[in-house]
């Protein structure tokens, strides 16, 4: 086991998505921080879409850990089980910890190298390029967003956007998916709600897919923008199995310990906290428990520790580069307004200039 440097308290933080690398970056000039993920890199999420379209765009949202990670050790590898006092790595470490940081958000579905991710847009975006027609697969945010980028850059090519759900993104209100229906039809976008498609039959060379409903889209390539399950499974077999809702999200105390431990916090997605999951919210948790890591680091008692409140859910929804939808405390907006506040760069400067680095 790797050994405690000496009068330094150890903070492992296990996920290194927005939660995760917001908290080491700011608790790491008072403790011996180690960042476990199975990625090289942090990957602004929703820029993803973006990046899909315009390759380029990636170069900004994937961040090295090591950029940020000036003081810390980074260890490049998933983790799989945690005991009393140590993670256990799949690459065989046992990382020892005075206080341990759940942040494993939602499941890796990325290489874990940068230079393979961007390799990754090049390749979807040839498939956009080269195709006449596109279908999408999934009307959350990720399917909503890539056929907003794709009718904005590419007016000329057909989008298809299939949905199981009545409505486009289910996780907000109903007055924004209406919105964005409209926008996309707007578009042209042929939104085909209460479908599906089997997705075991999915193949670009097919280039024809029999839905649900009976209907028959013709697509030159498909994507697939259904979300990412949580990664709680590797918590099943370890200390904090007995922690677990049955959604698989790691239950805490208002201060953000996980429940029944006093060393042992969880942030971001993957915490049962009662609101919407975002990317705001999960680096809310990661400053306060950056706060309360150095109020115990200081030998301050558990009661002391602040405390999380969740407040009015704010949502927005990128609609290609200039418009989008925003969901805010008692109004929906689209179009420039939403769109000048997130669609232009997609917060990519602003996550840059949290975690220290150039916008
Ligand atoms: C299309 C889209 C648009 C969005 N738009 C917005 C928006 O406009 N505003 C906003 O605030 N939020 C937005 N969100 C939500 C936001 O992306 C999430 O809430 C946020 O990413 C959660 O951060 P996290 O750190 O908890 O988890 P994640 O970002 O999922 O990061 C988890 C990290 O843990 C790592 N990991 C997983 N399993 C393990 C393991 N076993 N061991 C070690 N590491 C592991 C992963 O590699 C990853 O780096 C959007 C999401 C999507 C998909």
């Amino acid at each position: 086991m790797e050994a405690a440097a000496a009068g330094k308290a150890k903070v492992v933080v296990v996920g290194g998505g927005l939660a995760g690398s917001l908290l080491a970056k700011t608790i790491q000039g008072d403790a011996d921080v180690f960042v476990v993920d199975p990625k090289e890199y942090l990957e602004i999420p929703w820029a993803e879409l973006r990046s899909t379209v315009e390759p380029s765009f990636a170069e900004r949202s994937l961040i090295y850990h090591r950029d940020y990670l000036t003081q810390g050790t980074l260890v490049t590898s998933s983790a799989i089980n945690i005991t009393e006092n140590a993670v256990l790595t799949a690459d065989g470490q046992s990382l020892g910890y005075d206080y341990l940081v759940i942040a494993t958000g939602h499941a890796v579905t990325s290489p874990g190298s940068r230079a393979e991710r961007l390799k990754e847009f090049q390749r979807d975006n040839g498939k956009i390029e080269s195709s006449e027609s596109v279908l999408i697969v999934g009307g959350g945010p990720t399917g909503v967003e890539l056929a907003g980028e794709i009718a904005v850059d590419y007016p000329e090519k057909k989008v298809t956007l299939i949905h199981r759900g009545p409505r486009l993104l289910e996780f907000i209100g109903e007055k924004a998916s209406k919105k964005c229906l409209d926008w996309l039809t707007s578009k042209k976008v042929d939104v085909l709600l209460q479908n599906s498609v089997d997705l075991g039959s999915l193949s670009d060379s097919e280039k024809s897919y029999k839905t649900s409903g009976g209907e028959t889209v013709m697509a030159d390539s498909h994507f697939v923008c259904i979300g990412k399950p949580l990664s709680s499974s590797w918590l099943h077999g370890t200390i904090l199995k007995e922690s677990l809702d049955n959604k698989g999200r790691v239950m805490v105390e208002k201060d953000l310990r996980v429940k029944g431990y006093n060393n042992i916090f969880a942030i971001g997605d993957i915490t049962d906290i009662p609101e919407i999951k975002q990317g705001y919210l999960a680096q809310k948790h990661a400053l306060l428990v950056a706060k309360n890591l150095k109020l115990l680091i200081k030998g301050s008692p558990v009661s002391k520790l602040a405390t999380y409140s969740t407040g009015y859910p704010i949502a927005m929804v990128s609609l290609g580069r200039n418009e989008g939808i925003a969901q805010l405390p008692y109004v929906t907006l689209s179009g420039c307004l939403p769109g000048r506040i997130k669609s232009r760069d997609l917060y990519v400067g602003k996550a840059r200039k949290q975690l220290g680095l150039n916008a």
